[in-house]
């Protein structure tokens, strides 16, 4: 689907939400694309990329960062602490800070480089036990064990189970968000970004509807 088309569904969403043109960004999620499509959508202007992994986002987009002006690049796939330094260097945002280790390491190399990313707690608000991040009933601890190292905390993001209706958790993310002081809502994805829009989303993250199905997965 052209970015045109996704950029009006999303303007639409908002208003039938009664907010703002313009008040979700929306995050293309270009994990395991093919570069030509990536670089489509750059020439369309957008400049709002994700990708779910340290090493493959370094390789494809160290070269494109000497190319295009702007980028705003997001890590929203799982982090490990040894992958931490060149996910600070790359990234603007992380949207999957979920354990209490890379909340200290993270604190750390914020003090040594004066800078932090943007951060998102991703919260696991299905209680998957193979899928990552914090649990619900966990959350407010976490949170304020970040605020504790002195983290600025931007919001929350989730991937609601694949069975089961995601406004159920797009609210409760907002709720939690809202309980914790937290503004920025990082939920809603290819099938159901509209919902997300409708429930608060502050980012929505969307891949294969704007780029076409995965090659490989990811
Ligand atoms: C892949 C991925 C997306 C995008 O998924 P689509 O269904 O292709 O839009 C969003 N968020 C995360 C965390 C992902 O890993």
């Amino acid at each position: 689907m052209p970015l045109a088309e996704i950029t009006a569904r999303i303007h639409k969403a908002e208003a039938a939400a009664g907010r703002p043109q313009g008040s979700t960004t929306l995050i293309a999620i270009s994990k395991v694309q093919p570069l030509e499509r990536v670089t489509a959508v750059l020439d369309e202007g957008h400049r709002v990329f994700g990708e779910n992994r340290v090493q493959e986002a370094t390789g494809r987009w160290t070269p494109l960062l000497e190319q295009y002006d702007r980028l705003d690049l997001h890590l929203v796939g799982p982090l490990q602490s040894n992958k931490l330094r060149p996910a600070v260097e790359l990234f603007g945002t992380i949207h999957s800070l979920d354990r209490e280790k890379l909340a200290r390491k993270l604190a750390d190399l914020a003090q040594e480089r004066g800078h932090c990313p943007k951060l998102f707690v991703q919260v696991n608000t299905g209680a998957e036990p193979q899928k990552a991040g914090v649990l619900p009933e966990a959350l407010d601890a976490f949170v304020g064990a970040c605020r504790a190292m002195d983290l600025t905390l931007d919001g929350l993001m989730c991937i609601p189970p694949v069975d089961e209706e995601p406004s159920l958790h797009f609210a409760l993310l907002r709720k939690m968000a809202e309980r914790n002081g937290l503004t920025g809502l990082s939920m809603g994805m290819s099938a159901d970004f509209e919902q997300a829009i409708a429930l608060g989303a502050s980012h929505v993250r969307v891949g294969s509807a704007l780029f076409g199905a995965r090659v490989s997965a990811g």
